[in-house]
């Protein structure tokens, strides 16, 4: 993505560096006649919860029946390959039809435990800014938008820049489905970010994205206090407990690691193994990791170019500063592609350890290291030393020993067995510099939600 003199978002294919497409950047007056849009919208659409319930599922229709041209634009915007955009289209539309059904209430009663007329009600705090970034735009788009909407709020998106034209194609598919103004999209940079943040019509903030810039929110929202929800980066480790199935754990890290290219907050980023198993994990892997690396609109692509080049010299810099200390590439690494776009093989790696920035900090690519250890209390106490908090997971064949060493992990969600196994009716967020909030489930909703208490004075 590139921004011309006037402000206009230029949207490249990853693979190819084609122009997809143009968008505006909308700042200044016309932002304001967007968030007055979801403001009038707002009390109407509070009004009827079962309306709006309704609406979801209509939703999660919509998508689906337009998911075929939506995964093409995914694709040619973002770099994925056509069928994992196809599957993020379903994973959006599944998150409308269970939000839909999920079991929150605006309202509870008290009556029945205080044994007077007190009533609970969440309501929704009015025009919500949902602020994306480019990894799975639009999922992440409809992990916003279906909870706020459920719980009476009115939505403005904001997608990273160079995601605009999927994400506006998205929002407008939902839009047939849903009264004017109630989902709104503005295109634009971290400006039009900003400027939504500081709008005095704009009462929530819920941001996806890096840590950096999720502390930059923070602050800013602090001046109007502006409550804000951040899902950002994360560094998950996954940690093979001595009697852990090698095979089958080189088989659903690599599916997890390499999905997007690696760019996934909750894909598996280091693997831990126990020192003398860690050079015949490392071989399974390595095996499991081939990939077809090209363009994601060709049927044969099974992993995608990078999404920027950006972040393609953030990975490549650190597979280049690892291997300096010593590290060794087992299968992919750095080379030259056909096509002119951000490439990168998948890539396992051996040698490197918590030391290397590769290992330690959060790289968003397709480089998975695998660390040997001999103390996993060494290890638990590294990782509760670091930063981030999102997802981790543990692999044993004893389920004990597994939920034990679960049980000391400082995450937002540590799975057993399994990695990045996402479902929108569980609650989903992190600890740390991997931010707080939550998405998902009845949990999710709440989020999106204040809370005002009608308490009258008992008849005698
Ligand atoms: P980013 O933080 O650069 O940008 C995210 C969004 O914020 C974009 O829409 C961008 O335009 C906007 N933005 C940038 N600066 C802003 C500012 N000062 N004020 C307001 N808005 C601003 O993130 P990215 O590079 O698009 O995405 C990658 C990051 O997202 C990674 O760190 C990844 O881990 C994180 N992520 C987290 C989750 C999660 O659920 N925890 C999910 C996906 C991605």
């Amino acid at each position: 993505m590139t921004a011309i003199d006037d402000g206009t978002l230029i949207s490249r294919n990853p693979a190819t560096l084609a122009e997809v497409g143009r968008s505006p950047s909308l700042t200044g007056p016309a932002l304001d006649a967007v968030v007055a849009r979801a403001r009038a919208a707002q009390p109407a659409w509070a009004a009827d919860f079962s309306a709006r319930r309704a609406a979801l599922r209509a939703a999660a229709e919509a998508i689906t029946a337009k998911s075929g041209e939506l995964a093409s634009l995914l694709t040619a915007e973002q770099g994925k390959p056509l069928a994992e955009a196809g599957q993020e289209l379903w994973v959006a539309a599944h998150a409308f039809a269970t939000l839909a059904g999920t079991a929150w209430e605006p309202e509870q009663s008290l009556t029945a435990s205080l044994g007077r007329p007190v009533t609970v009600q969440h309501r929704p705090y009015g025009v919500v800014a949902a602020i994306v970034p480019w990894n799975f735009p639009l999922y992440l788009a409809a992990a916003k938008i279906a909870p706020a909407l459920l719980a009476g709020n009115t939505v403005v998106a904001k997608p990273a820049e160079s995601v605009s034209l999927a994400v506006s194609a998205f929002v407008d598919v939902l839009r047939t489905v849903l009264p004017d103004g109630v989902l709104e999209v503005v295109t634009g940079g971290p400006e039009t970010g900003r400027q939504l943040i500081d709008h005095p019509g704009v009462r929530m903030v819920s941001f996806t994205g890096s840590t950096p810039v999720g502390r930059n929110i923070m602050a800013q929202a602090a001046a109007t206090l502006t409550p804000v929800a951040l899902e950002l980066g994360g560094n998950d480790p996954a940690i093979l407990l001595p009697d852990a199935d090698l095979a089958d754990a080189a088989a659903r890290l690599s599916a997890g690691a390499f999905l997007n290219a690696g760019q996934m907050c909750i894909a598996p980023k280091r693997i831990y193994v126990p020192e003398p198993q860690a050079a015949e994990f490392a071989e399974a892997l390595a095996a499991r990791a081939q990939r077809t690396v090209g363009d994601g609109a060709d049927p044969a692509t099974t992993m995608g170019p990078l999404h920027n080049a950006r972040q393609r010299e953030i990975v490549t810099g650190m597979l280049g500063r690892a291997l300096d200390s010593g590290a060794r590439v087992v299968t992919g690494g750095v080379r030259e592609h056909a096509l002119p776009g951000h490439f990168l093989d998948p890539t396992v790696l051996v040698g490197a350890g918590d030391g290397d920035d590769i290992v330690r900090e959060e790289q968003f690519g397709p480089v998975l290291p695998v660390v040997g250890y001999r103390d996993l209390d060494a290890v638990l106490r590294t990782l509760d030393a670091q930063e981030y908090g999102l997802g981790a997971s543990v692999w044993s064949d004893d389920a004990d020993a597994a939920s034990a060493v679960a049980e000391r992990i400082d995450a937002g969600t540590v799975w057993i067995n399994q990695h990045n196994a996402l479902d929108v009716a569980v609650p989903f967020g992190g600890v740390k510099a991997s931010g707080f909030g939550r998405e998902g489930g009845a949990a999710g909703v709440e989020e999106f939600t204040t809370t005002r208490v009608l308490d009258p004075r008992p008849a005698t």
